[in-house]
């Protein structure tokens, strides 16, 4: 339902935390969000608000992390595939724990993914679509992640926003989107990622919105645009109006 990532500076949580509040008034049943630890990916989730999360980062979570963590993502739910409950929550891992993803949308042909994917070995933990794309990804991945997600994409059927972090790549985050809207704010020295601009206009007003099949790489002072065969796009940085 709605997605929140943030590359920059510091404190990504707080940064998260407020961006999902932005996004409370489209309805959801769960929340989470994923940051990087150094080389390690650490989840936090709840069903229910997200001062439920907040609540839980806060017990789970020194300060000293939160103020070190400059890159996360996170996610409202609006359950389609399995209940709200905390395992079904986002973000997903895929299965060697080092990629986490938020994904609105559906995507349709998940049983047969998934049933490949446990032929090669995958467990998986959650009822989701979504816990599925994220091991595909994983399942790509030889050493690119943008490529991984270029190939796990290409096999989709169904619509996503996406946002994707990795701890063997910690310096970027990879967004994506097909029938479900993505925005991405460029600040100065950071970069926040949202599904819906109310989550952006805090920090600032120049966006970006991806067009479908529109695949982007994400750091604190860049943001790289390509089509899903990797040919690069170009799109107009836009001036929000709206009041922050
Ligand atoms: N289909 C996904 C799920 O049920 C995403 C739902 C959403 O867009 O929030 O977990």
């Amino acid at each position: 339902c709605g997605i929140v990532g943030y590359i920059g500076k510091a404190d990504a949580p707080s940064v998260l935390i407020n961006g999902l509040k932005r996004l409370e008034y489209r309805g959801y049943d769960s929340a989470g969000l994923a940051i990087l630890d150094h080389d390690q990916v650490r989840v936090a989730k709840s069903p229910g608000k997200v001062m439920n999360l907040k609540e839980k980062t806060r017990h789970d979570w020194t300060p000293e992390l939160c103020r070190q963590s400059a890159i996360g993502i996170a996610h409202t739910r609006w359950a389609t595939h399995g209940p709200p409950t905390e395992v079904n929550a986002h973000p997903h891992l895929d299965q060697s724990g080092d990629i986490a993803l938020v994904h609105n949308g559906i995507i349709e042909n998940y049983r047969a993914l998934r049933s490949r994917l446990e032929g090669k070995g995958h467990h998986f933990y959650s009822e989701t679509d979504t816990e599925v794309l994220v091991h595909l990804i994983g399942d790509c991945d030889k050493g690119d992640l943008f490529q991984a997600i270029c190939d796990a994409l290409h096999q989709v059927e169904g619509t996503f926003g996406i946002a994707v972090l990795s701890a063997r790549e910690p310096d970027r985050i990879i967004t994506a989107r097909r029938g479900s809207p993505i925005v991405i704010g460029v600040g100065d020295g950071e970069t926040i990622i949202a599904s819906d601009a109310a989550a952006i206009v805090a920090h600032t007003q120049r966006v970006i919105y991806l067009d479908d099949n529109d695949i982007a790489i994400v750091t604190g002072e860049s943001v790289e645009i390509r089509d899903l065969n990797n040919v690069p796009v170009t799109r107009e940085i836009a001036e929000l109006s709206l009041d922050a």
